[in-house]
């Protein structure tokens, strides 16, 4: 099976299928009745050191196309947090952490989605929701209202862009300046920075600096200690960046695919321990697992894990976006919270997986951290701007 991996493309699936049905491996690779569950079946492979892990959770299913995920932690009630989720084909939809849906909210074709905290709005601090939006090409904003858990759109001007399409995208807060960063690219690996400011009561940007990765990019995380960007290039691997705005145009590669990743490189997302150290996870999306990386420059491979089936929820497979945190967010997620897209829920509806953190990091040898105490991302510890 393993070499197979190997070639990863649409002429796969009938190949692996047989594999794996004749190793008899996780219960998502059964077959099932209907032409959906044989979708899912080559869909189990997975390397095989990749690590079993068991989900806790699942929102519900998405009628559309889900992509990417974000984790908003509440301010004074952990277990009150949400997981906002992008439908490709729709909307934003948030759901509490049981995965029942809070609020939707159509607004045509966000792609990836990404939070921040203490955004100076107004005369107060806002929790931050963006994502791009590929209808309109440019990026949709929300604050959160804690009491009600809304999200209430705020979007701005946007100033600047030369992306023909806005696709993947992260936020950045700057450790140093405390300003806010959006890092927007297009399917042609050019990649964008806007700095995001207040603006009559709205969240505006306009493009700092730009770059190209080379190819076909979307996937990215910042580092809002260590000022990197991690940009995923999707059949070539993850580079490194300079998070700041003055930090050029050179990239530094931190792996490729066909050593730890297959095609595409998808979600990638960071959990934060004390003194920077940690791990960058990424979807290595056509082996359905999760490629972990030190945090730490030159971010050396540590191993993978795969997300399967139990607990009454079915396994992870093709994975697009992923977010992670390290907080203690309510009873069942103690010790963190690790949230995957699944192309495959019920098919052909699709949907997000909740993984408490403590049983991918003790699922990993040697294991992960587990340190729900030294990150908080509404530090104050960040300058003012
Ligand atoms: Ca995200
Ligand atoms: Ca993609
Ligand atoms: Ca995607
Ligand atoms: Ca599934
Ligand atoms: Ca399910």
């Amino acid at each position: 099976m393993y070499p197979a991996l190997r070639r990863q493309g649409k002429a796969l699936p009938l190949a692996l299928c047989a594999v794996c049905l004749a190793l008899v491996v996780p219960a998502g690779c059964q077959p099932g009745p209907g032409l959906g569950r044989a979708t899912e079946m080559p869909a189990r492979t997975v390397f095989p050191d990749a690590r079993p892990v068991l989900p806790a959770g699942e929102t519900e299913s998405v009628p559309g196309d889900a992509d990417d995920p974000a984790v908003w932690v509440h301010p004074s009630d952990p277990a009150r947090s949400l997981v906002i989720g992008t439908d490709k084909h729709a909307g934003l939809v948030t759901w509490d952490l049981d995965g029942h849906e809070v609020q939707r909210i159509a607004s045509g074709e966000p792609n990836n989605v990404d939070v921040r905290y203490g955004f100076a709005l107004g005369d107060r601090l806002v929790d931050i929701v963006a994502a791009t939006n590929r209808w309109d090409n440019r990026m949709d904003v929300y604050r959160v209202d804690p009491g009600t858990r809304r999200l209430i759109e705020v979007s701005g001007r946007f100033a600047g862009s030369e992306l023909e399409e806005v696709y993947g995208f992260c936020l950045y807060r700057s450790p140093g300046s405390g300003r806010f960063y959006a890092f927007v690219n297009d399917t042609h690996g050019d990649v964008e920075q806007w700095l995001l400011y207040p603006e009559d009561g709205r969240l505006s940007g306009r493009r700092v600096r730009a770059f190209a990765a080379g190819a076909r990019t979307e996937g990215c995380v910042a580092d809002d200690e260590q000022r990197q960007l991690y940009l995923g290039v999707e059949d070539r691997g993850i580079w490194r960046y300079g998070a700041e705005p003055d930090a050029g145009a050179e990239g530094t590669q931190v792996d490729v695919t066909g050593a730890h990743l297959v095609a595409d490189v998808e979600g990638l997302t960071m959990y934060y321990g004390a003194n920077g150290t940690g791990y960058l996870i990424a979807s290595s999306q056509s082996s359905n697992d999760f490629a972990v990386y030190d945090r730490r420059p030159p971010n050396p491979y540590l191993g993978r894990f795969t997300i399967v089936a139990g607990n009454g929820i079915d396994a992870v497979s093709h994975t697009d976006g992923i977010d992670v945190s390290n907080l203690a967010l309510g009873p069942r997620y103690a010790q963190g919270l690790f949230v995957a897209h699944d192309h495959a829920d019920e098919i052909p509806r699709n949907n997000y997986k909740l993984v408490p953190w403590e049983s991918v990091a003790l699922a990993m040898a040697p294991a992960l951290l587990v340190d729900p105490a030294s990150w908080d991302p509404r530090s104050t510890r960040l300058a003012t701007p």
